[in-house]
């Protein structure tokens, strides 16, 4: 597989990187981070400036709204918006990176239409209803029900670790629709308003004090059948299509995050004289491996999901664990350059990243379910007890 850049593609990093640099010196000052109304204008500012630049769901089918560019082009994006230090994806993370590319290759004709342009011009933000208290990396074993009533469903139930839920208007929900089948087999995937009566949210404060996540309490929400994405009990495969650009495609971007906080870090050790000692010195370099690598890894699954109809395979899984770990020890890495004897001791940002890094081995799937999908879907192992 070639994996190197054509000169098309380079012209189109060309008219990228000056499009960045005439936009980015123009931008509001973000706001704080425990600012989630302030973040989510921020956010959807940000969104609004690449939609009308036609930079919006680049990877996005053109069917779907999306630019129907090729994956390289997309990589390239997410390349160079890193590079020139633009915003990230923030409160549109669900919507843009899985809830919307599951209603692109799932949903109706009008499903399609009402969902996907507010996502593109970021007038409207999503979030994730998936996990339960008891129901996590068994997500198959959801309690939270749907009860048909005519054209709508009656929604009862708890989620929990829903992040953006506070600023999110819609939520990818999934529910039980028939109690009695297998439980892979009797579960749909519902968008549901967040301001429906009989929602409540209940925000948490995490590890690096910020309440990015909320449990969600669900008392006999009415959703309209309309809003079904798939067919009803059919929610657990149209979930695997969710989980696979979760895994597969969404923290992609972060991996020229990751690249760039290793580049300041090293140049920190050579400014400080850390740089001398051999064993940190090969510590950054393992890491600097580490990140090329899974670069090449996410080329190479991009590429595999185009060639296989746009979906990510099983892929996502290597790049979700490996990534996940490489970040933790990016940040461990970060409190030794630093010369910091505690990791607390580090400037506040420094703190944040390092606190937020240890959660990435569980949101999406934790590492113990990354190893048994490859164990089983990928190196071909027989299935645990
Ligand atoms: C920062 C963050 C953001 C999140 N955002 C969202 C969100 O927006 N929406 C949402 O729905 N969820 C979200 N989550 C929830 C996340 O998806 C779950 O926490 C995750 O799937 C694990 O489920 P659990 O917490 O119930 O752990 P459990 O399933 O209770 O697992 C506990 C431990 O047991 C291990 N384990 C469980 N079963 C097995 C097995 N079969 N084999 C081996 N080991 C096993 C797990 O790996 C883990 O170490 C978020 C989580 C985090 C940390």
């Amino acid at each position: 597989m070639d994996l190197s850049y054509t000169e098309e593609e380079e012209a189109f990093r060309a008219r990228l990187r000056e499009w960045l640099g005439s936009v980015l010196p123009g931008l509001p000052a973000k706001p704080d981070p425990g600012d989630w109304p302030g973040r989510r204008a921020y956010d959807a500012g940000w969104q609004r400036l690449l939609y009308d630049a036609g930079y919006a769901g680049l990877h996005w089918p053109a069917d779907a709204g999306g630019r129907g560019a090729t994956p390289t082009q997309h990589l390239i994006f997410l390349e160079e918006t890193e590079r020139a230090g633009a915003p990230y994806v923030g409160a549109n993370f669900v919507g843009l990176l899985h809830a919307g590319p599951t209603i692109a290759a799932e949903g109706t004709a009008e499903q399609r239409a009402r969902w996907l342009p507010p996502v593109l011009r970021g007038d409207e933000i999503w979030c994730q209803g998936f996990s339960e208290p008891e129901a996590g990396s068994d997500l198959a074993s959801l309690r939270t029900r749907a009860v048909r009533d005519g054209d709508d469903y009656v929604v009862s139930g708890s989620k929990i670790w829903t992040s953006h839920a506070e600023v999110a208007d819609w939520c990818e929900l999934l529910v039980r629709t028939d109690t009695q089948a297998p439980k892979h087999r009797g579960i749909s995937w519902l968008a549901m308003r967040m301001d429906a009566p009989g929602v409540t949210v209940r925000p948490l404060r995490t590890l690096a004090g910020s309440t990015e996540f909320a449990e969600m309490f669900l008392d006999e929400v009415r959703v309209p059948v309309s809003h079904r994405v798939g067919a009803e009990n059919d929610g657990w495969r149209v979930t695997m299509v969710t989980l696979s650009f979760e895994r597969g495609t969404a923290f992609v971007g972060e991996v020229v995050a990751c690249r760039r906080t290793l580049d300041a870090l090293a140049a920190e050790a050579r400014r400080s004289g850390r740089w001398d000692d051999a064993v940190l010195r090969r510590r950054l370099g393992r890491l600097n491996a580490e990140f090329r690598a899974l670069w090449r890894l996410t080329q190479w699954n991009v590429s595999e999901a185009q060639a296989s109809g746009g979906v990510p395979g099983v892929g996502g899984s290597v790049f979700k664990l490996r990534y996940s770990h490489a970040r933790q020890e990016l940040y461990e890495a970060a409190a030794e350059v630093l010369g910091a004897g505690d990791a607390l001791d580090l400037d506040r940002e420094w703190v944040l990243d390092r606190l937020s890094s240890l959660s990435y081995t569980i949101a999406a799937g934790t590492s113990q379910i990354q190893h048994n999908i490859v164990a089983e879907r990928i190196l071909g192992l027989p299935k645990g007890r």
